[in-house]
């Protein structure tokens, strides 16, 4: 087999966390439940509206390149990109094409061709009937797109790029960048060359032909979707085949590619600059002005690296983890701060990594929090269950029904016990009967239903 390069650009998508949307004042909330509720005649695409720049949004992409080290532009416009679709409700997209907000910067050595700002879609529902839904919530909310030069050769720098990418987003504040929910949509062009293959698709190098591939909603995803690619390329390749300039998707399930439209020629979106939309002189706008746009950004994760790792001397991996979790790292900060010593602040934050961090996982204080929602166990039942993981760390419902903390909530038994009580004290206040009770149940009645039961005998 000869020798294979692997070439990766990436494209990637993320809605911005503005309170309005990109081009009117409908409610950019991606925790909108309800269809359709956070609307407008601008984000429908009714005629005779007219789109306003949203101020947040353009701020956002400016602190973005200015944190990448791009170049802001001067001059900057918006242009529609033309097709139909349902989901795009004017005929069009508002995108950018000649003149992008940023170009170039950097992010993981990872060289950046551009990041501009558009609007996203709304979302199709595709129910089991055959029937086609349109959301419209998510129509004209701010996309920021960012484009990288092909210049990545594996598929582990492809997902730690996305995830510093969302890590930085995080920093600014500017996204959540979610990409379970949607928030942030990855797109990997991949492609691979052989020395003695003549280019097919570029005119600047050793290049192949590249595949698009859409749909990747996990970073995992986007690795393993790489790495599938890599051997598919180079399998059609080895055996004589060519490979097809072509977008594909990614199945979770079966973890392999699949071909989603072979690209018949670039496709002609006639984009032209926006006629209802000003065109910006950045530089001329105060609020949009470099200078003041760099006083809002925060130390960046990987300053917050280099800094940890010189003032403290602390573990690659343990920095991480207060990269990324920086509510631990303000901990370990301000421990450091009092402590005043190298020494002792690497001992503080073994004790942090090793035994506070380990106090408690995610999985298990999400347990402990569906058994209160269930009713399983009492706020006091929670606590003690806490407390108890802090010294043995066992699974909460384990603990609950060792420790009889599982919550009473049986009409019957608790209807005997109500019984009982009042029997025991006549004419004594509510209050006093339902402590009572709890008492009798070793404060494992739920304290609701023990109270409905008083109210309704005491009638
Ligand atoms: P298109 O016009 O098909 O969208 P672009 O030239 O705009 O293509 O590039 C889009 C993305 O594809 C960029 O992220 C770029 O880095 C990447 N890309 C371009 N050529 C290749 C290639 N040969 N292999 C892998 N990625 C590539
Ligand atoms: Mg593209």
């Amino acid at each position: 087999m000869k020798d294979y390069t692997l070439i990766i650009g990436l494209e990637i998508h993320v809605e911005l966390a503005t309170k309005t949307k990109m081009f009117c004042n409908s409610k950019n909330d991606s925790n909108e439940k309800r269809p359709n509720a956070n609307i407008c005649p601008v984000c429908m695409g009714y005629p005779g509206t007219l789109p306003v720049i949203n101020k947040e949004a353009v701020q956002s992409v400016l602190r973005l390149g200015l944190a990448v080290g791009g170049e802001i532009a001067d001059f900057t416009e918006f242009d529609r990109k033309n097709y139909f679709y349902p989901d795009i409700p004017k005929g069009y997209q508002i995108s950018q094409y000649k003149h992008p907000l940023v170009r170039g910067g950097s992010l993981l050595g990872v060289a950046l061709t551009r990041i501009h700002l558009e609007e996203d879609t709304a979302k199709s529902i595709h129910t089991e009937s055959g029937d086609s839904l349109l959301d419209f919530n998510r129509a004209g909310v701010p996309l920021v797109e960012l484009v990288t030069e092909p210049v990545i050769h594996d598929s582990e720098t492809a997902g730690r790029f996305a995830r510093e990418f969302q890590l930085l987003l995080n920093y600014l504040g500017i996204a959540e960048a979610n990409m379970e929910k949607g928030e942030m949509r990855v797109e990997a062009n991949v492609s691979v060359s052989r020395s003695d293959l003549k280019s097919l698709d570029s005119k600047d190098g050793p290049f192949g032909t590249k595949v698009e591939v859409k749909n990747l909603n996990s970073f995992k995803a986007v690795e393993k979707a790489i790495k599938y690619e890599f051997d598919r390329q180079v399998g059609l390749l080895e055996s004589g085949g060519e490979v097809q300039q072509e977008t594909r998707g990614w199945n979770e399930e079966k973890e392999e590619t699949f071909s989603q439209r072979v690209k018949e020629g670039s496709h002609d979106y006639r984009y032209f600059p926006d006629p209802d939309l000003p065109k910006l002189f950045i530089k001329d706008i105060l609020d949009f002005a470099p200078e003041v746009l760099r006083r809002t950004i925060p130390e960046l994760p990987w300053q917050k690296r280099e800094r940890y790792k010189k003032d403290f001397g602390l573990k690659d991996e343990d920095i991480e983890i207060y990269v990324r979790e920086p509510g631990w790292g303000m901990l370990f900060e301000e421990t450091a701060q009092l402590l005043n010593d190298t020494e002792l602040s690497k001992l503080a934050s073994n004790y942090i990594m090793s035994d506070l961090r380990k106090i408690i996982s995610a999985e298990r204080m999400a347990e402990v929090i569906r058994m209160i929602d269930e009713g399983k166990i009492s706020s006091r039942g929670a606590k003690d269950i806490l407390k108890i993981i802090q010294e043995e760390d066992a699974d909460p419902r384990t603990i609950a029904e060792e420790k009889d903390l599982i919550q009473i909530s049986d009409r019957e038994i608790l209807e005997r016990i109500v019984k009982e009580v009042m029997e025991e004290n006549k004419n004594a206040p509510i209050q006093f009967l339902v402590g009572q009770a709890m008492k009798k149940s070793n404060s494992r009645a739920n304290p609701e239903v023990l109270k409905n039961i008083f109210e309704e005998l005491l009638k």
